[in-house]
């Protein structure tokens, strides 16, 4: 069944709908694209058309882009890749040339391929979907667009705002879009097609089509002053973003720049050439791993038991309005649950409310909330004091967020008794705490579960649902539903010390205070650390955690795990010198008034106290034992079942720490080396503990030739 169908209509136009079957979107896979080349061949032969009108059938999608399953399988070898890119240049040629004048009626989003089919239409029509939007995200993959996108659109809107579109890869709405030039007009969506048969009467007449089509054949006729300067802008401008990790965007700028001033036709070659070399590389294939992680995150509902449906969440309450409790309370009211606050004393609850405020202030700044939006959040929220608990008798859900101290929490829940409704679900937002020990306290365990938020809550994706040994599958459920309401990615994970994130972050910020105890600079430590992708060195991340928290969190974690945790005696002198980090201007690093870490002279006679060694150490073994070491723990975590599938860890780390995209995670960061390869590494450390000894899976997956996704 083709997915393309052709009616022609009175007015002698082609009226193509696409409408992939089986598919909730259009995509551009092998089968499509023949279809595509049946109906132009069809479509080339009439005598009788007078134009082209192209609509979606798919309500609020256009076209969602290539076939990205399709793309993730390109082998890397730039000789397949130009063949399969050339046949859909040729697509987008032929429409290009068809005797009559064209449109493309787009109400729903339009990316990547889809868009290059786009503009390959004379004219582009927007309607009023809210879904519709318009945009490149093939740099998020790793790639360009490789179907004309970078030489078309630079012909269209000029380059600087193409290189801006591609480079940054941010989708533009309808208006935005028609303000660029990108579409010729937009329109309710009622009106779409009665307009664009006016457009195509009046272009035929015209002759404007044509017009239009010479325009994108030329050159663009940049000075080269205009050129070097543009090019050069955008280059830095990418560089202070990728910090040179990611070629994509890159490359995106060198096919631009050598493909803008020539016939498109020279500019396709470039753009070509550009795409075969990042089509299949190791970072492609990683990021549109990560697209389809991200994606099974969003579908998985939680647990294995389809038949466990989540509980209808009407209101919740939060207990404790301090960092974290007031963060919670705001990420529900701005989805408009209604929501109760309460806090030891009016002092505390002020602050709370404040901060929830000043949250929704600077998402007005930034254009991610209207002054309307915030009234309305604000006005779901209540507050109270503990010493009347009465009031979240009518909660389906309480989060508790008060200190992190057991006994505190655990008063606080037998307190909440009497007042809880007998379905409620109470969720601890506890970072160390055991929440099956802490289940004991409740009079219904299998109502109770951590729901792990992180810090900040308003901009951090990820939360973990945590199951104690009796939390019920519906408990669960619940809370994943719940959160993905928030906007959040949940994951859910099996109570065990430091949970999922911070049992598996730890191993790795030990290993970087082993390394400074064995004569490692710290500035080297985090250099290698950012270097590998993160978004900052383990070193620098202990400040600004805190040094006493870091040292707090880090012993639960250690004792639980002391057969192959390393302590290190340098967390505890700082905080014993009264040097807790970032909060209290010196830690590792001195702090000035604007947060900037510098180097502190004062460190030295800590450091030299709790120094085993004095060796040089390369940025080799640096990078080698910090994520080495974070690996073993990944691979246990899995082997644990803490965690349901691979893709739970390398998101979890994603989301929760900004492990580096364009690895894949920590897990596929492994396949991509080669299990052999890792144990041969791992081999190197062994002496220096059972952190680095190779786990039984690994074991067994090096000698299956197989990676942890098979
Ligand atoms: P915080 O000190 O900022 O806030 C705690 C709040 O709880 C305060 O407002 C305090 O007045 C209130 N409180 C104390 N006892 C109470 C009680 N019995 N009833 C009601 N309110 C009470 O702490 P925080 O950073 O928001 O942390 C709260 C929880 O979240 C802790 O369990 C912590 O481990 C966890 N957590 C913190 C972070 C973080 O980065 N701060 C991240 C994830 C999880």
């Amino acid at each position: 069944m083709s997915a393309l169908t052709l009616e022609l209509t009175q007015e002698k136009l082609a009226r193509v709908v696409f409408d992939l079957p089986g598919s909730k979107v259009n995509t551009l896979g092998q089968a499509v694209l023949a279809d595509w080349e049946q109906l132009l061949t069809d479509l080339e032969s009439r005598q009788d058309v007078r134009g082209l009108l192209l609509l979606s059938g798919k309500p609020g999608n256009f076209i969602a882009g290539a076939d990205l399953k399709e793309l993730g399988s390109i082998p890397a070898s730039p000789d397949v890749t130009r063949k399969l890119v050339q046949r859909g240049l040729n697509v987008i040629a032929r429409i290009e040339r068809l005797p009559f004048p064209t449109v493309a009626l787009i109400d729903g989003s339009c990316l990547g391929g889809g868009l290059e089919v786009a503009l390959g239409f004379d004219y582009r029509l927007g309607g009023s979907n809210p879904k519709t939007e318009l945009g490149f995200p093939e740099v998020k993959i790793g790639l360009i667009p490789g179907w004309g996108g970078t030489q078309r659109m630079c012909r269209i809107i000029g380059p600087p705002l193409a290189l801006d579109l591609i480079c940054t890869s941010e989708n533009v709405k309808t208006d935005k879009a028609c303000e660029l030039g990108i579409l010729f007009n937009a329109m309710p969506s009622d009106r779409l097609e009665e307009e664009a048969k006016r457009l195509l009467a009046w272009s035929a007449t015209s002759g404007d089509w044509q017009d239009t089509r010479r325009k994108k054949q030329q050159p663009v006729g940049l000075s080269e002053d205009q050129a070097s300067f543009i090019f050069a802008v955008a280059r830095a401008q990418v560089l202070a973003k990728t910090k040179g990790q990611l070629p994509a965007p890159m490359a995106a700028i060198d096919a631009i720049e050598k493909g803008c001033n020539k016939p498109l036709d020279e500019g396709l070659k470039a753009e070509t050439e550009a795409f075969v070399h990042l089509a299949g590389s190791t970072i492609s294939r990683n990021l549109i791993a990560v697209f389809f992680m991200t994606q099974r995150l969003q579908k998985d509902p939680g647990v294995a038991n389809a038949s466990v449906h989540p509980a209808n969440v009407e209101r919740v309450g939060v207990v404790g309005a301090g960092i974290m409790g007031a963060g919670i309370a705001g990420a529900h009211l701005r989805r408009g649950v209604p929501t109760l606050l309460l806090d030891v004393n009016a002092g505390a609850l002020n602050k709370g409310k404040d901060a929830i405020v000043q949250t929704m202030q600077s998402r007005i700044k930034i254009g991610r909330m209207s002054p309307e939006e915030m009234l309305a959040a604000l006005s779901q929220l209540s507050t109270g004091i503990i010493s009347d608990l009465s009031p979240l008798n009518d909660r389906d859900v309480i989060i508790e967020a008060v200190v992190e101290n057991e006994d505190v929490k655990t008063k606080l829940y037998r307190d909440l008794q009497p007042h809880l409704r007998p379905d409620a679900i109470l969720a601890s937002n506890t970072s160390t705490i055991s929440i099956t020990r802490m289940a004991q306290a409740v009079e219904k365990p299998e109502n109770f579960a951590g729901m792990h938020f992180f810090n900040p809550v308003d901009r951090m994706q990820l939360v973990e649902v945590i199951r104690g040994s009796k939390t019920s599958d519906a408990t669960v459920v619940t809370l994943v539903a719940l959160a993905k309401r928030l906007g959040k990615s949940p994951i859910v994970v099996r109570d065990c010390p430091g949970f999922l994130v911070n049992r598996i972050l730890f191993p790795y910020m030990n290993e970087s205070l082993a390394l400074l105890e064995e004569g490692a600079d710290p500035r080297a430590i985090d250099k290698a650390a950012v270097a590998f992708g993160m978004p900052m060195g383990p070193i620098t991340l202990n400040d600004l955690v805190g040094l006493d928290t870091a040292l707090y969190a880090g012993r639960v974690v250690n004792s639980a795990f002391a057969d192959r945790a390393r302590n290190a005696r340098i967390l505890g002198e700082l905080v014993a010198a009264g040097r807790l980090g970032q909060k209290s201007g010196a830690g590792f690093y001195g702090y000035s008034k604007d947060g900037k870490g510098a180097d502190d002279p004062a460190l030295a006679a800590i450091l030299e106290k709790c120094r085993s060694a004095q060796r040089t150490i390369d940025a080799e073994e640096i990078t080698d034992r910090l994520f080495l070491a974070m690996l073993v723990e990944a691979s246990l975590v899995l082997a644990e079942g803490i965690v349901r599938d691979p893709t739970d860890v390398d998101m979890g780390l994603i989301l929760g720490i900004g492990f580096p995209a364009f690895r894949g995670g920590i897990l596929r960061w492994a396949d991509t080396l080669g299990m052999d390869k890792v144990l041969s590494r791992l081999s190197k450390y062994e002496p220096l503990g059972k952190r680095f000894q190779p786990t039984e899976p690994m074991r067994q997956l090096a000698s299956a030739k197989r990676g942890f996704f098979g």
